[in-house]
This record gives C-alpha cells, sequence and structure tokens, in this order.
C-alpha cells in the first residue's frame, strides 16, 4: 500500500460495495438510526439477541464440556468477523455488514454441531426438514423476541442476504425476493461472498488447532497436507527449537495468513478484471468475485478432506454424534407425540403454528424449540423428560 494512502479506517467504500444508502430495506419499515449506518445497526441487533448469547454453549465439533480451551459456536463466529472485516478493509468492501453477517451466520445451529442438524432433519423429514442455514433466517427474521414493532429483529435485505449461504430451490420458491438469486443463479453481494469463505478459513484452521489440542489428530499425519507441511516446514526452519505448543499456534496462524492473503490478492485481481460499477453487477457476473486462487481452493479442499475422514469421523467425535443423535430424536418424538411435556412458551408457540399449519406447524415449533437448545440445555432436557428418578 503506498504512504499516500489514508489510514485504513478512513478508506471510502469500493463502488462495488453494499453501501447503507443504497440498502434495500427492511421487511418492516423503520426510519434510519441516528448515528449509525443500517449494517451497524443490524450487527447491534445480533449481538443484543439470545441467539447469539446461546452460541456460548453450542458445539463447533467439540462438545462444550470437554474443555475450556475448544471452539464453541461464539468462539467460532467471532473469529470468522474478525478475518472477514480484515478481508473487507483490505478490498474496501464494507466492514459493517460483513461483521453482521459473520456474528449472524451460525444463529440456526442445533445443539451438538452438524449432528445435531442431522438428526433434526431426519426428524423433520415429512414435514419440510431442517437446515441450520433457513434456520438462522427464521431466527433473524421470526423467532426472536426483543422489539415491540416487529417479530425478529427485522435486519436489512443484505445481512439477511448474507445469512442465507446455501437454498434448495423448493425452499427458494417460498421466499421471496430473498429467494430470487437461487433461481437466477446470480451472486449474493461480494460482502456476502467473502464472509463465506473467512468462515472456511476459521474452521479449517481452528479446527486443526483444536483436533491437534485434543489429541484426536497428530502433527505427523498432519504433515500430509500441502497447506499445513509449508506452513510447518517454514516455522521449524525459521523457529529450530520452538517448543510444540507455540509451534503449533504459530503454524495455525500462518495457516489463517496465507489464506487471507490468497483471498485477498485473488480478489483484487478478479474485481480489477471484471470491474464492476456497483454492487449490482457484482451480483449478475457470471460468477462469484470474491474467491482463492485455484491453487489455494485445491490444498484447501486436501485439507478439507483430512479433517472429514480423520477428525469430524474419529470414533471420539463419533461417539458424541451418536449421543447428540439419540438425544434430539427422543426429545423430538416425545415433543411431537405429546406437546404437553413441553414448558409454557414452546408449548404456546407449537399450538399457534399448530392452529395456523397443522401437523406441519406442530413439528416446526418443535424443531424451533430443540433447535434454540445449547448442548448442556438439551442434556439437561433429555434427563428431565426420561429420566423416571428426576
Ligand atoms: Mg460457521
Amino acid at each position: 500500500m503506498s504512504s499516500t494512502s489514508p489510514p485504513s479506517g478512513l478508506q471510502t467504500l469500493a463502488p462495488y460495495a453494499a453501501m447503507p444508502a443504497s440498502c434495500k430495506g427492511r421487511m418492516h419499515p423503520e426510519p434510519a438510526p441516528a448515528y449509525r449506518s443500517e449494517y451497524q445497526r443490524d450487527r447491534d441487533r445480533v449481538i443484543h439477541s439470545a441467539a447469539f448469547r446461546r452460541l456460548e454453549y453450542k458445539t463447533q465439533v467439540f462438545v462444550n464440556h470437554e474443555g475450556d480451551l475448544f471452539r464453541t459456536r461464539l468462539t467460532h463466529s467471532i473469529e470468522v468477523a474478525q478475518i472477514a472485516r480484515s478481508v473487507a478493509r483490505a478490498l474496501r468492501l464494507n466492514e459493517d455488514l460483513t461483521e453482521g453477517i459473520a456474528l449472524a451466520h451460525d444463529l440456526g445451529h442445533t445443539p451438538f454441531g452438524h449432528a445435531g442438524q442431522d438428526a433434526l432433519n431426519s426428524c423433520m423429514q415429512d414435514y419440510g426438514g431442517f437446515e441450520h442455514n433457513l434456520q438462522s433466517l427464521r431466527v433473524v427474521d421470526e423467532l426472536e423476541e426483543r422489539y415491540a414493532e416487529f417479530p425478529g429483529l427485522n435486519l436489512t435485505f443484505e445481512t439477511r442476504e448474507g445469512i442465507l449461504k446455501h437454498c434448495s430451490r423448493k425452499n427458494a420458491m417460498q421466499l421471496g425476493v430473498l429467494g430470487q438469486r437461487f433461481l437466477d443463479r446470480t451472486q449474493p453481494s461480494l460482502e456476502a461472498q467473502l464472509t463465506n469463505l473467512a468462515d472456511e478459513i476459521a474452521y479449517n484452521s481452528h479446527d486443526v488447532d483444536d483436533g491437534l489440542r485434543s489429541g484426536l489428530i497428530s502433527v505427523d499425519s498432519l504433515t500430509e497436507i500441502a497447506l499445513f507441511r509449508e506452513q510447518f516446514d517454514t516455522v521449524r526452519k525459521l523457529y529450530p527449537g520452538l517448543p510444540p505448543r507455540r509451534t503449533i499456534h504459530e503454524v495455525v496462524r500462518r495457516l489463517i495468513g496465507c489464506q487471507v492473503i490468497d483471498l485477498v490478492e485473488t480478489s483484487i485481481a478478479n474485481l480489477e478484471a471484471a470491474a464492476p460499477p456497483d454492487v449490482e453487477a457484482a451480483r449478475h457476473h457470471g460468477t462469484a468475485l470474491i474467491t482463492f486462487s485455484e491453487a489455494m481452493r485445491e490444498k484447501n479442499l486436501e485439507l478439507k478432506n483430512y479433517l472429514r475422514s480423520n477428525l469430524y469421523r474419529h470414533y471420539r467425535v463419533h461417539r458424541m454424534t451418536a449421543k447428540a443423535i439419540r438425544t434430539i430424536t427422543s426429545l423430538f418424538d416425545a415433543f411431537f407425540s405429546d406437546p404437553r411435556l413441553m414448558p409454557d412458551e414452546a408449548r404456546e408457540h407449537t399450538s399457534q403454528l399448530e392452529q395456523s399449519d397443522g401437523k406441519h406447524g406442530r413439528a416446526r415449533a418443535v424443531a424451533d424449540y430443540i433447535a434454540g437448545m445449547t448442548d448442556r440445555y438439551a442434556i439437561a432436557e433429555y434427563d428431565r423428560t426420561f429420566n423416571p428418578a428426576r
């Protein structure tokens, strides 16, 4: 960056950034905020939501009670926000929007990570399925109860667009303007594209860190993976006597760094070549403009596949998965067949949805209740529901 550049915090947005002035608005119109932009307001509403606080006790890979040093969904979301903001600033995109999307992107996650989501999806098979991405949208659009004038958080179109990373055609058709891009096959804003990749950078890197800390994967086996090996060899060469723990942290830090740099440089080249005059042109560009280089994409995929077979499918993780499936399935079956087993608020929500949508409504409300649980709440609720001694 040249010495004549203004301090980075004061940079003006690129023409293709999401501009608060061209915001497509909220489902329930509201006056503009006094001293914040529309996207700052979105981010602030996410931080004040109950669903955001619950992320502290939801599994990323390791169940919350397995150790205090492992990532939770909350620390994961904060790491995604950090990476997304760095990239946004480097590309002169809207940092506030990326931060809001990053902090909200996992709000719909069930307890027990992906195992929980898969279990709830099976339970919901006859009632429209369950998808955590759509549930995040449901949380911010409908389920949060914080404001007098509207349900949910009433976020802007752009933040909601970023939360909805993927969506089936069937679901897209029910989502109006927000679902349209999945039918037209256009792109979301550049801020949404970059937050999605910041999510990948965050989990690939921190799952290496947590995986090594847990002892479920080893440095030896990881050195077969190019992305890890390159950084590991560099660190060993630069700091030959560094103790193992610091070596790993130095490697993980560099893993994040090299992916961020690749993402920024590749995206700058893409943006220079395509030169979209504004965000709408970026949305209608045939392909995503925020991307890794082809070489980095391949290395990334190799690491992802490694983590899938060695960490996520490790027998100790799998045991947790099996327990999670049993817990969630049993709770769903019990509550669905007898909603009177649920606490007052969840029961009222269930009877409301059942009145308007019959059995589908009942199932959706039970799924809302279960998806909102933290790991430890689900475990306690299982005990309260099935343990006759309680
Ligand atoms: Mg995530």
